[in-house]
This record gives structure tokens, sequence and C-alpha cells, in this order.
């Protein structure tokens, strides 16, 4: 429900300005995405690479790619125009760390022009564990990682390769890996006091009953909230990379799966799977009013 349900008072506190944390929120704060982060080093099967990464954003929008200044251009453009906004998330298209300098400069800019505006960033987790530490330097709030699975033998069915250290694993021996990065990460951040999110992507037939013991994981971990979305197959944006056919779930299916989770933690349903250069209200989206030949001509 909205509002602060069962969190605990401590976690309310951070989380009550956050429109994509707060049902209650998301209805007079804003939030905008930067999307300075192009590259990515896994790659997810749900995922086309011509567009944002699917696990943040809805499949098949193509966001315009910003440099940490014209990010930081942007954000100060967009707090003077909606005085709502209160949140910055580095979202994709690719893996906002698997692009750490691009992504820490534009956090480096915006805590030096607008201190007030809070952080955040989603990952797929991979390098997560090195980068804590410059994650709470800067006073990041929140973090969301994209957890699928726990099991790698599901997880070669949703990962054919991580890019880990400099080579290439597929398979098993890659999901292991994943799984290993993503669970650490989490408890690095758990024990920093960094509020942590965890979306997940229902797969029908995958990973959809597996999802039930990722919520267990993540919950044991210290994740404070779950937001599973569902696939969405969009077959007019392009073939998607290795689940041709793959249907998404039902309305109903997604319900149950999140039905069967509640109870372990908090649940969040109002996730409208943002673009990564998405501005405004969540539901609304202003990115058009704020290109960069728009930022630049405003001095
Ligand atoms: Fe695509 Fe997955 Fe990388 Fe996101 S994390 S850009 S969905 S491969
Ligand atoms: Fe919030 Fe979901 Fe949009 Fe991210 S994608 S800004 S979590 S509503």
């Amino acid at each position: 429900g909205a509002g602060q349900g069962d969190l605990p008072t401590e976690i309310w506190e951070k989380v009550k300005n956050h429109p994509c944390y707060s049902e209650e929120a998301h209805h007079h704060y804003a939030r905008m995405h930067v999307a300075v982060a192009p590259a990515c080093n896994i790659q997810c099967n749900y995922c086309n690479r011509k567009y944002d990464c699917a696990n943040e954003s809805r499949p098949g929008v193509v966001s315009e790619k910003l440099s940490p200044e014209q990010a930081a251009k942007k954000v100060l453009a967009v707090a003077s125009t909606i005085p709502q906004m209160t949140v910055l998330g580095i979202a994709g298209p690719g893996d906002p760390l698997a692009n750490p300098e691009k992504t820490f400069k534009t956090f480096e800019l915006i805590s030096k022009t607008a201190p007030d505006i809070k952080l955040c960033l989603s990952t797929n987790g991979l390098t997560l564990p090195d980068h804590v530490d410059t994650i709470a330097s800067y006073n990041v709030d929140h973090v969301t990682i994209t957890i699928n699975m726990v099991d790698p033998e599901i997880g070669a069915k949703i990962y054919p390769w991580v890019f880990y250290k400099h080579k290439r694993y597929t398979g098993i021996d890659a999901a292991k890996i994943l799984t290993d990065r993503q669970l650490l990460g989490l408890e690095m951040l758990t024990a920093r006091g960094i509020l942590t999110k965890i979306n997940s992507v229902m797969i029908p037939g995958i990973n959809d009953q597996h999802l039930v013991e990722v919520n267990k994981a993540v919950k044991s971990r210290g994740a404070f909230l779950h937001n599973i979305m569902p696939l969405i197959s969009a077959p007019e944006h392009g073939t998607v990379f290795g689940l041709n056919g793959q249907r998404g779930p039902t309305a109903q299916e997604l319900k149950a799966l999140q039905d069967s989770c509640e109870g372990e933690m908090n649940m969040m349903r109002h996730c409208r799977q943002c673009r990564a250069d998405a501005v405004g209200l969540l539901g609304e989206d202003r990115s058009a009013e704020f290109t960069t030949d728009k930022i630049m001509a405003m001095e």
C-alpha cells in the first residue's frame, strides 16, 4: 500500500521523498535519469543493445547519450524548471558501473553544483564490490541491483556471457561469477548503510518459480525493497538477443508471484520502467523539453 507500510522508521525517513521508493512520494517528487553510461560488461538474454539497459528501462527506447559535463548542465536546467526534482539517477543506457569514470565524474560535478539533489544508481552488480567505497564517498543514497537468479544453472539460461577481469566467461561459470559478485556487493552496501533495492525481471519458464528464492536471498542480505518487473517482449523493436519467441508474464502471473513474495519483504509495484533519460514525475516524461540542443542553448 501507500505510505510507510511496514518499513522501519529510519528507512522511511530516507525514502519518503523518493519517488521510486515511496508510492506516496511518486505523486509529488520528481526524478531524472541522465544517460551517461553507454557500455555494458555482461550480456542478458533479454537485452537488445540498440536500446537502453532493460534492467531499469522499458525496452525499445533510445535515450540521448550525454557527457558528464552535459549531464551536470542538464540537471541544473531541470532543477530550476521543476522544483520538485529531488533525485538524480544513473541507469544506463548500459551499466553505470561498466562506465565508472563517466558515472562518478557526473556525481562529482552534481554534488558540487547541486548538493541537495539525492543521487542513485542502478547496476547489474558485476563490478559493484570494486566500487562500493566510491559510491559511499559520493553519498549515493540508493543503489538498485538487478538480480534475476541465485542459481548459476538458471543463470546460464539468462546470461550467455560476462566480461570480468579482462576475460570472457560463459555458461555456468559466467553465472556463478555474476551471482557471487551481486550478493557480495549487496552485503557490502548493507554494511555501509546504503539502501539497496533489487530489481528482478520475471521470465516465464526460466526464473519465475525461482524468484521466490531470490527474494529470500536478497532479504536476508539486507535489501529493503524487491521490484519484480515483467519481461516485456516487444517484437516491433527487433529480436531480443537470446530469447526468441519468449513471452512475458501475464498481469495475473506477475501479481501471483508478487503476492507469494509479499510478507517476505516490501514489494514495489509502481515502478514504471523509465527510460535512461527520463525527466519528471513518475508516469510523466518531460525528456523532450530537455534535449542537449535546448540545454546548451540555456545560459
Ligand atoms: Fe543489457 Fe543486461 Fe547490460 Fe542492461 S545489464 S545493458 S539489460 S546486457
Ligand atoms: Fe523509479 Fe522504476 Fe523509474 Fe527507476 S525505472 S526511476 S525505479 S520508477
